[in-house]
């Protein structure tokens, strides 16, 4: 029986204390120890940003990538990795701005993995600029009269794009959080969790508090089932994106690996080292 301890390594987060990016790691753990995940079969992939060092805290195998550039490896890792579980995870920023066209094209080639983004709606590592997902308003060195920019709404853009499984979750709903998580891992296709979290230093408008009176938890809803496609194009749009629960998924996906030629499938399961004749056969046949 694994447990969530088993996927933390002894290295110590320098997040901030009360960032809700802990929250965000210790759900993954719990998830991954809940679905029994090998360390060994787990790879977690991350841009930059204080988002980013959580790859680093994984006792998994890990990768810490460059800006916005964590779904072109990750996706690269599974399609040659195909039995691993592989997380993607980064801030807003990462995915949402510089990462934004990476996003747009995970979401339609949908292979099977995970994308976690840390949304604290601002440039925490920069020590506190104005993000894409900043609301109109908002105060930071980079906008000391307030940002004039409309902010992207990630499950409005990622919904729109096609994606076939999304949820929304925020560190101060732990069981949801993992509950979700879970969940995404399981889906046949990529699957996106925007996650609410406090970035507790330098915005001190969107705080745990902020969030618990604006964010709408889905689950608590009375009549609860799952939502359509313009169900859930509706629920976000009434809240300005600001809920939580697994607001869609697709239940007819199926993952981009799962339509390759089986010819096409990687060679990273092979002993290649194989009389010569056989190599050159195999050269021939792909
Ligand atoms: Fe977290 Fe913000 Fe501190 Fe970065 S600056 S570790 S996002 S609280």
């Amino acid at each position: 029986m694994a447990n969530m301890k088993d996927y933390s390594n002894n290295i110590i987060p320098n997040w901030c204390p009360g960032c809700g990016h802990f929250s965000i790691q210790r759900a993954l753990q719990v998830a991954a120890s809940k679905l029994e995940i090998p360390n060994e079969k787990l790879a977690i992939v991350s841009g930059i940003g204080c988002s980013g060092r959580i790859s680093g805290y994984m006792n998994s195998y890990s990768f810490h990538g460059i800006h916005g550039r964590s779904l072109p490896i990750a996706q690269g890792i599974k399609a040659s990795n195909r039995d691993l579980t592989v997380i993607a995870a980064g801030g807003d920023g990462d995915g949402f701005a510089i990462g934004l066209s990476h996003t747009l094209h995970a979401i339609r080639r949908n292979i099977n993995m995970t994308y976690i983004v840390l949304n604290n709606q601002i440039y925490g590592l920069t020590k506190g600029h104005t993000s894409p997902l900043s609301e109109v308003g908002f105060e930071t060195k980079s906008t000391p009269t307030g940002s004039i920019e409309t902010p992207i709404r990630p499950g409005i853009v990622a919904l729109a794009n096609g994606i076939t499984f999304l949820g929304q979750g925020f560190s101060g709903y732990q069981e949801q959080l993992v509950d979700i998580i879970i969940k995404a891992i399981q889906h046949e296709g990529f699957s996106m969790v925007n996650v609410f979290s406090p970035c507790i230093t330098y915005n001190k408008i969107n705080t745990y508090q902020w969030f618990r009176e604006h964010l709408i938890n889905l689950d608590e809803e009375e009549n609860k089932k799952p939502l359509n496609y313009q169900e859930a194009m509706n629920r976000l749009i009434e809240t300005e994106g600001l809920c939580t629960g697994v607001i869609y998924q697709d239940p007819t996906s199926h993952s981009y690996l799962d339509k390759l030629q089986p010819e096409k499938k990687p060679l990273s399961h092979l002993n290649l080292k194989i009389p010569e004749e056989d190599f050159n056969n195999l050269i021939n046949l792909y």
